[in-house]
């Protein structure tokens, strides 16, 4: 809460959800009030559609605390007009081990700055992924794990950028390898898979179980967009942990330490409408890749699963 900047009087809710777990509910209202904070507490019937009653309460508000990872778009919405989002679902030993720092900020906006000034995007692995992508049509965000700017959303504790590439640019090949993983499946693949890409879109997916449980996933939809590429780009926190999915129930977390984790490059299925774009899909896969290494415009950022710019790494 210091990291997003609370100030005295200023307007906080705490969103939670009728059926849902609300695990920060009572510390996040504590805190926020030992802060000076008007904070209130709102509990909707369903955080995906908030209903027309929670509104203005929400619009009030300088800072949400959403307790419920809200996939309303009326959230980003509200950020248009300046609302800042700081989500927080993950376990409490999650978040203390991955506890954001105020450097982290700068170390992610680098990055995105990096994305920004770049043309185009290569990605490639030891397993076998080489494919790039045009960049400079569509927008990125970036997540450090506070929201201390208007209009910024953020979840605490990962850090990572991503971006959007130019649609219809993607070719070339992406292997999922084993121990890589799948999200929200929140499950390590065992067989690699192989996609071959071809002008932004999964044109066929290759290999063993894993492919199979894949495209059946996508195929399932009966929607051409799910097989598009949707946001790209590289994880940056801090003691984030990649076999973080073998100790915990499923249930229990998020997946910041896969999604985020230091080095990784984060490929992704579906939709671009958060890029700017105007591609809807009904599925969307995040898929942490480890080893590989990304380069914007020939420029090394990450090199086999190591972030190489030192203003990009951790202190
Ligand atoms: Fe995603």
């Amino acid at each position: 809460m210091s990291l997003s900047k609370v100030l005295p009087d200023e307007k906080v809710v705490v969103l939670g959800s009728h059926s849902g777990r609300n695990r920060y509910k009572d510390v996040a209202i504590r805190v926020l009030h030992g802060m000076g904070a008007a904070v209130s507490y709102v509990e909707v019937d369903n955080p995906h559609r908030i209903a027309a009653s929670a509104l203005p309460s929400l619009g009030a508000a300088a800072l949400l605390v959403d307790l419920t990872h809200s996939h309303d778009p009326v959230i980003r919405q509200l950020g248009r007009d300046g609302l800042r989002t700081l989500v927080a679902v993950e376990t409490p030993e999650i978040l203390l081990r991955m506890l954001p720092q105020e450097s982290d900020k700068a170390r992610v906006q680098h990055a995105q700055n990096c994305i920004r000034a770049a043309k185009t995007m290569r990605v490639t692995s030891p397993a076998g992924t080489d494919f790039e992508v045009a960049l400079g049509e569509l927008s990125g965000n970036c997540q450090y794990g506070f929201s201390d700017e208007p209009g910024h959303w953020d979840q605490c504790p990962g850090a990572f950028v991503v971006t959007h590439s130019n649609d219809h640019s993607a070719q070339g090949t992406v292997v999922i390898d084993a121990g890589d993983i799948m999200f929200p499946q929140k499950e390590y693949v065992n067989t690699p898979i192989t996609l071959r890409l071809e002008n932004g879109y999964i044109a066929a997916i290759e290999g063993g179980s894993d492919a199979k449980l894949m495209k059946a996933t996508l195929d399932a939809y009966r929607n051409p967009e799910v097989f598009a590429v949707s946001h790209l780009g590289w994880g940056l926190s801090r003691n984030s942990r990649w076999d973080a999915l073998n100790f915990f129930d499923k249930a229990e977390i998020e997946g910041q330490d896969g999604r985020g984790h230091l080095g990784n490059f984060l490929f992704s299925t579906g939709p671009n409408l958060s890029g700017g774009g105007t591609r809807r899909a009904p599925m969307h896969l995040d898929i942490p890749l480890a080893g590989c290494s990304v380069f914007l415009d020939g420029k090394p950022m990450v090199l086999d699963g190591d972030v190489v710019c030192p203003e990009q790494r951790p202190n």
